[in-house]
């Protein structure tokens, strides 16, 4: 029954500042979910980034594999799709895209140091899509901050409700265990290292005389006055407002020791809602519609040069793919039959014969796919809200060899087209300006100009710092506004008009001049 496939798929990503231990808590989910071959290869690639250049930084942030790009699991009969978000000091627009095809996050957060920037703007993403966060306060086996603390911090940086799922027995040095406040289990450590190894008591409350033998004096007074306040003070977990992302369930843990682990694939599998409709046009998609429907978040480039050059990541969001099965790009192109799909098991790639709403096939094409595009049977739907992001970083390209031009145009659309960078044209001049949200995708441009598209390139300052997409109702104002602004005027790859300003505060003041002009930030594909 399709029904049950929906109902038992988890499509989730975790999103974390660099450091929490992202890495660390993705190897150690696949690990409990049995799938042990990657959970190393998980722990190479972390220990890769951290010890090679920043050439394999740059790698990283492409993805070096596209088995790290999405993992598949299974436990207790539900299969958990997790899609990794590249993090870094930068973020990509790869990033925000990826978070458009999950139905749930985990938000990874350091004991130590609460919500840190990158972790704060993948929320706001979350946060526009009404995705629900269950929040993991990771490395209380360390010194960190007072559970409190911490607590009100979310509620108030993110104004979100949280109610704490699970309790601390002490941190750092006097770390004890873990209370779980549902079912009033105590998990304790075991052994030298102080690793979980599934000792879990079962206890009758706080109160229960067991808890003075496993916890010390001073731990326990702690834990049964600081719960007393919590459960006071916080709300009690409501999953329809969890399902909402009005409210934040914590759990604390070390991914590190093992610790929380389990509750959290346990609260994955309780509360994370199953695939959910998905904003479309003329109307959303339920995920048991019987078309099969799915949309393109990512694509990636020269994965592998001696094959296939581009592999189109799709979110399924209805019906039953069969391999085989012939789906059309809305809006442009013949159906595609899909032959070779790509399913991301933990393990290797597989052949995927068949997959359900929720799951993500991996498309080898030609570049006839783009970040985007809606996949369906019979070309009736569009999916929206793939946003592209206004640039925060403008350069002009400079080319250094001038017989390269072809060469350079075409890499520019490509990487425009993967949602590496962003490409405008100016209608004045012929310096190709290019955009990006982050410094580090610059870097990744031009080692990919070079590497994959032996163009030598360089950037320089452009006279811009940011740009809107501008429309009109009527399309004379836009003529008009056009006409009147020709030297800031440039057109993105797919030709649409773009309004290049020099400053936030010139964006302020044409749109104040210009009212029936619309200035857009974000431009959905
Ligand atoms: P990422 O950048 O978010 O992927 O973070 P990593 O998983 O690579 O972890 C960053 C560092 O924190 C590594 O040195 C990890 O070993 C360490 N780490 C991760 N989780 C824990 C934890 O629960 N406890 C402690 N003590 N260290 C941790």
């Amino acid at each position: 029954m399709p029904s049950d496939h929906i109902n038992d798929r988890r499509t989730f990503a975790i999103i974390s500042h660099p450091d929490a231990g992202k890495t660390t808590l993705t190897e150690k989910l696949l690990l409990f979910g049995g799938a042990i071959h990657l959970a190393g290869e998980v722990k190479a690639r972390g220990q890769a980034r951290r010890a090679r250049s920043d050439w394999m930084k740059i790698e990283q942030q492409r993805g070096i594999s596209v088995t790290s790009s999405v993992m598949t699991f299974e436990r207790n009969g539900i299969t958990f799709n997790l899609l990794d978000t590249p993090g870094h000091e930068d973020f990509s627009e790869d990033t925000y895209r990826t978070l458009t095809a999950v139905d749930s996050a985990v938000m990874v957060i350091d004991v130590a140091k609460g919500i840190e920037s990158q972790t704060r703007k993948l929320f706001e993403v979350c946060r526009l899509r009404n995705v629900p966060i269950i929040t993991f306060v990771n490395k209380v086996d360390r010194e960190g901050r007072e559970v409190f603390d911490i607590l009100d911090e979310v509620a108030n940086l993110l104004a979100l409700d949280v109610t704490p799922m699970t309790w601390p027995v002490g941190m750092g040095g006097n770390f004890e265990g873990i209370y779980d406040l549902a079912t009033d289990r105590l998990l304790l450590p075991e052994g030298n290292s102080r690793e979980f190894h599934g000792k879990v008591i079962q206890t009758s409350g706080l109160d229960d005389p067991q808890l003075d033998e496993m916890v010390s004096a001073e731990n326990l007074a702690k834990l049964r006055d600081d719960v007393e306040l919590a459960q006071a003070g916080y709300p009690e977990f409501d999953p329809v407002a969890y399902r909402h992302g009005d409210l934040t369930p914590v759990y604390f843990g070390s991914a590190l020791k093992e610790f929380g682990v389990d509750s959290l694939i346990e609260a994955l599998a309780t509360f994370a809602p199953p695939p959910r409709a998905q904003p479309a046009e003329p109307a959303p998609v339920e995920p048991d519609r019987d078309e099969v429907t799915g949309f393109i978040f990512k694509v990636q480039a020269n994965m592998d040069p001696n094959h296939r050059d581009r592999i189109a990541f799709m979110r399924l969001c209805s019906g039953t793919f069969k391999r085989g099965m012939k789906l059309t790009p809305t809006g442009h192109g013949k159906p595609i039959a899909i032959h070779s799909p790509i399913l991301f098991f933990a393990r290797e790639r597989e052949l995927a014969d068949e997959a359900y709403p929720g799951d993500i096939i991996g498309i080898p094409n030609h570049g006839t796919l783009r970040v985007g595009d809606t996949l369906s049977e019979r070309a009736d739907v569009r999916f929206t809200g793939l946003p592209n992001f206004a640039p925060e970083i403008l350069r002009r390209v400079q080319l250094k060899d001038p017989t390269k031009t072809k060469q350079l145009r075409k890499a520019l659309d490509d990487m425009a087209e993967e949602g590496v960078t962003q490409v405008f044209y100016p209608e004045i001049g012929s310096n190709w300006i290019i955009g990006v949200v982050g410094q580090l995708q610059l870097d990744v441009l031009l080692s990919r100009l070079d590497a994959e598209y032996k163009v030598a390139a360089g950037l320089e300052m452009a006279p811009f710092e940011t740009a809107r997409w501008i429309s009109a109702e009527d399309p004379k104002d836009l003529q008009e506004f056009i006409g009147l602004n020709r030297g800031a005027m440039a057109k993105d790859r797919d030709g649409n008009p773009v309004f290049m300003a020099k400053s936030a505060w010139e964006v302020g003041y044409i749109v104040d001049r210009y009212s029936k002009v619309k200035f857009a930030a974000t431009r959905e594909r």
